[in-house]
């Protein structure tokens, strides 16, 4: 495709494009707004992506991002840590934080069991939260991964591996559109879908 545009400014438009949601004329809005900054401005956006990028870490208990370690949320006292609630990705702690009814601690598999893309167990943080469990004292295992094929799939690998050692393990209920993401459920349905768990 021909541009009007310099080659270097077509460089910035072709980087704002490659970030989720943005299209080309928007990368354009973009790139053209960061050059209107001044150079205090442009290093202050350059450095919060670089510090953001460095200081990225996980907790070592339940695989959230963080800046510190463990987390807030495993340091906690008010948090119980014999309620693990288990989700596919960070943005779903974010999510199910928001609903204010969770009261345990989480665990972040990164990913779920999918054998279409070549992704199996040890490919996500499960063995993690089988070595985490066998040195607290879990009461029980809410799992509240997504409700598609995949979401399932880890779900059901999950409990019949837990269930043995004598863990309740939970599966949230479905109030949740099948094939939908925990990330873009509103609170209300999220908090139905918890309260409503039903045992595995
Ligand atoms: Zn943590």
């Amino acid at each position: 495709m021909s541009s009007y545009y310099s080659p270097t400014i077509e460089r910035l438009i072709e980087n704002f494009e490659k970030l989720p949601s943005i299209g080309h004329k928007t990368a354009t809005r973009l790139a053209f707004h960061m050059l209107n900054l001044n150079e205090e401005g442009i290093n202050e956006f350059i450095n919060s992506i670089v510090e953001a990028k460095k200081n990225l870490k996980y907790c070592s208990k339940c695989f959230n991002i963080t800046d510190t370690d463990p987390c807030p949320i495993c340091n906690s006292p008010k948090r119980d840590q014999s309620t693990i609630c288990v989700v596919e990705d960070v943005k779903d702690v974010v999510a199910m934080e928001k609903t204010h009814e969770f009261k345990g601690v989480y665990h972040v598999l990164h990913g779920s069991i999918s054998p279409m893309n070549g992704i199996g167990p040890e490919d996500i943080k499960i063995k993690e939260l089988l070595e985490r469990i066998k040195n607290v004292d879990v009461k029980e295992i809410i799992i509240a991964t997504n409700p598609r094929v995949e979401g399932e799939a880890t779900a059901i690998y999950l409990s019949k591996l837990i269930k043995p050692i004598g863990i309740k393990v939970t599966r949230i209920a479905h109030g949740i559109p099948v094939g939908g993401d925990l990330e873009y459920t509103d609170e209300v349905t999220l908090s139905k879908a918890l309260e409503g768990r039903r045992e595995l």
